[in-house]
């Protein structure tokens, strides 16, 4: 038979890659905590409706990224592919709104996309993310921005920059739009006719050529940053002043673009020149619009979402502390193992962290497991009630009775 293995864009995260893991974890907990940010989890899947709202029927990622299944009652289930709609359901769904304003939620869970497998491009990933509901103010758009800076500075990401820009409201998008589109076709001349070919369905792709001569006929182009209203144009230049501030270095982009309409004003991405072509870290904006997309009161709201593992792939390698094993119980004889049993169960209850001889080892074994698994202390178990105490470091080794094992170790004292 053959060996069944992981599904295509998957991957097992194994113990050793867990020790990373749990550090980001940490200083998520630690940054977002500090700015008042409460952790949510949402379900696995949700109804198929909420990611075509939420998300949007003309994405790629509605359109044929969505793991989408029958639930065997006629009801259309998807795998999240993303974590705003669902934190925006529950929010509606226990009526957040009635708390005091904003709401600030952060996650931590996995997502799922069918996308073509790459490095940092998984079918199965995790993003950390956060959402602060129901503010519209700028200094929630700067406050996003900054902390995820600092998480980003906290795990060492190499090579950060930040992308940042304003998108106004739909009706001004919608009237640029039209703008670059007759600019477009009034230059037609000076565009690859890949371009050319798609002005009419998206002008803004224009931007992202690659041929020399399109690039030079984009320098004359209007861009969307130029045709903010007065007060999107205030308020993005308030994100920038509170940036500023803070000490964030940032390059404009007008060309940064989220492709839905609920989406307004301030929109921003985090890269790293460390990772190739899959350089996105992590990235978000404004999202004025979505509440009431999904059936809610008109509630201003922004966030952003890192990948997890874009952000371990670019980050420095930092050490990690490894695990210390206080004790480890080994038996001198099979019939120890009762009273091994009941040391490490006593130690563990004591607070240490303890293990037990499991595999049958003979004693020289034992001692070399245990120094593989870097324990402190050995107790090694005969059959009378006094055990040998070895102290791992200095090699040292004493007779004690078993009912001062436990006392030895908590004092600490290094064995003479
Ligand atoms: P998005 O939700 O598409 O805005 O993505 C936010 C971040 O999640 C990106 O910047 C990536 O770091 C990460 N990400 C998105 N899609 C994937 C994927 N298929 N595999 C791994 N990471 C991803």
């Amino acid at each position: 038979m053959s060996v069944i293995q992981a599904p295509r864009g998957t991957f097992d995260v194994l113990p050793a890659d867990m020790a990373r893991r749990a550090v980001l974890e940490a200083h998520a907990e630690r940054i977002l905590g500090a700015a008042g940010y409460a952790r949510i989890e949402t379900p696995t899947f949700e109804a198929t409706e909420l990611f075509a709202r939420g998300v949007g029927q003309a994405t790629d990622i509605v359109q044929k990224e969505m793991y989408t299944f029958d639930d065997g009652g006629g009801r259309s289930l998807t795998l999240r592919p993303e974590g705003t709609a669902p934190v925006c359901r529950a929010y509606m769904e226990h009526g957040m709104h009635k708390l005091g304003q904003p709401v600030k939620l952060w996650y931590l869970s996995s997502f799922y996309r069918a996308e073509a497998p790459q490095r940092g491009r998984y079918r199965q990933f995790w993003q950390v993310g956060a959402e602060a509901i129901g503010s519209a103010g700028p200094d929630t758009d700067a406050e996003l921005i900054v902390l995820l800076a600092d998480l980003l500075l906290a795990m060492a990401v190499r090579e950060v920059r930040l992308r940042l820009s304003s998108l106004g409201t739909p009706e001004t998008r919608a009237e640029y739009r039209r703008e670059l589109a007759e600019y477009l076709h009034a230059h037609e001349d000076g565009l690859s006719p890949e371009v050319v070919a798609r002005i009419d369905l998206n002008p803004m792709r224009a931007f992202d050529a690659g041929d020399r001569t399109t690039r030079e006929t984009m320098r004359g182009a209007p861009t969307l940053l130029d045709r903010l209203a007065d007060e999107d144009a205030e308020h993005f230049a308030r994100v920038r002043e509170l940036l500023d501030g803070a000490g964030i270095g940032y390059e404009l982009d007008p060309t940064l673009v989220r492709g839905l309409d609920y989406y307004a004003r301030t929109v921003f991405e985090f890269t790293s020149d460390a990772l190739g072509a899959q350089s996105g870290v992590g990235g978000g904006g404004r999202y004025d619009g979505l509440i009431e997309q999904l059936g809610g009161k008109p509630t201003p709201a922004s966030g952003w979402a890192a990948g997890v593992e874009r952000i371990l792939l670019s980050a420095s390698e930092q050490p990690i502390a490894p695990d210390v094993v206080d004790l480890f119980v080994a038996v001198a004889k099979p019939d120890a193992d009762v009273a091994a049993f009941a040391l490490a169960n006593e130690a563990r209850g004591a607070g240490m962290s303890a293990q037990m001889e499991l595999a049958g080892r003979s004693l020289k074994g034992q001692l070399k497991h245990a120094d593989r698994i870097r324990a402190r202390y050995v107790a090694i178990i005969g059959d009378t009630m006094d055990v040998s105490l070895k102290d791992m470091e200095s090699g040292a080794q004493t007779e004690v009775h078993s009912t001062a094992v436990i006392p030895t170790i908590l004092r600490g004292s290094r064995l003479a």
